[in-house]
């Protein structure tokens, strides 16, 4: 039987240990803050913004939701990631995407202070991930690692193949990846035999976006796949990457889609927009307890 690792558990226990944090950070006088800046009037991506604003309040985390409207210029949008960047009170910046036409999320996204891209979404911080330096992952590339986890998987010497290279998903997935000591091999667009690379893995991402990829001939028997794919339908439904009536019985354990690596993310973004505060807060604190000491001195 192929377990279902149920991502809206482990989302609920991220967000009450996020929401303690937030808790006693908002007691010391520094109340935990998300922006999410958007430019669109699509009503998924609305959906989808309102959800993690109203998760945000939930978990005792002020949210501010700047929509510059889809008519917005690349100067537009600029503009209100330097207003956030420069806003002592915001903590973490989500630059929702789909951008307008032309305006250049590439690089939109690069204008994100390191500090409070709880997204890893500026390339500053996927460099300085992939470098080992202290950054934030994107949150999708860490729900994949903590879903193993809480389902108690040993990475070591594991092989691990992630089907999808996007900057946002596949790079930093094979990276964590790595750094928990699996063997990691990535396919992508242009790999031949995908169904041979993947059945050679323990361990399966599927981050290509597109539903139903994964089938039962992809799977050896007993693996487990963590399905990031999100395609939406007309009629609203969520396809994930993974068939998974083709793999049921044959894999070990699979994510759901909806509620697996989704409702993981979320909780994650939270988690390091308390995290950034929590920075932010000892950074203050620090300078703060210098002066005095620096006070007596100088008397
Ligand atoms: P995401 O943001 O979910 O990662 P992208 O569209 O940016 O999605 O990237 C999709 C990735 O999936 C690309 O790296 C692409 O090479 C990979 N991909 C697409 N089709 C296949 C396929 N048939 N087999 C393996 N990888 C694929």
């Amino acid at each position: 039987m192929t377990r279902i690792i149920d991502g809206a558990r482990l989302a609920i226990s991220i967000r009450e240990d996020t929401s303690a944090a937030a808790s006693v950070l908002a007691a010391q006088g520094c109340p935990p803050k998300l922006a999410v800046i958007v430019a669109t009037q699509d009503e998924s991506t609305s959906w989808y913004v309102r959800s993690i604003a109203r998760g945000a309040r939930q978990t005792g985390i002020d949210c501010d939701v700047v929509n510059v409207g889809a008519a917005a210029s690349t100067e537009d949008i600029r503009g209100a990631l330097l207003a956030v960047n420069e806003d002592p009170d915001v903590h973490g910046i989500i630059l929702q995407t789909p951008l307008p036409a032309g305006t250049g999320g590439e690089v939109l996204r690069e204008v994100i202070d390191p500090a409070k891209d709880i997204d890893g979404a500026n390339p500053i911080s996927l460099g300085r991930l992939v470098a080992n330096a202290p950054a934030f992952a994107p949150a999708t590339a860490r729900a994949v690692m903590a879903l193993l986890e809480f389902y108690g998987v040993s990475l070591r010497g594991k092989h691990a193949v992630v089907v999808g290279r996007s900057t946002v998903v596949g790079v930093p997935t094979a990276h964590l990846l790595t750094q928990a000591d699996a063997t990691v091999t990535v396919c992508h667009r242009q790999t031949t035999d995908l169904a041979a690379r993947t059945r050679d893995a323990e361990i399966v991402v599927a981050a290509a976006g597109i539903p139903g990829l994964i089938t039962a001939r992809h799977v050896a028997w007993g693996a487990i796949l963590i399905d990031v794919g999100t395609t939406a339908t007309e009629d609203g439904r969520l396809l994930g990457d993974v068939d998974a009536p083709a793999v049921e019985g044959r894999a070990g354990a699979l994510t759901p889609v909806p509620g697996g690596v989704g409702p993981v993310t979320t909780a994650l973004l939270l988690q390091h927009t308390v995290q950034s505060a929590s920075t932010h807060f000892d950074r203050l604190r620090t300078e703060t307890s210098t002066d005095l000491a620096v006070l007596p001195a100088k008397r």
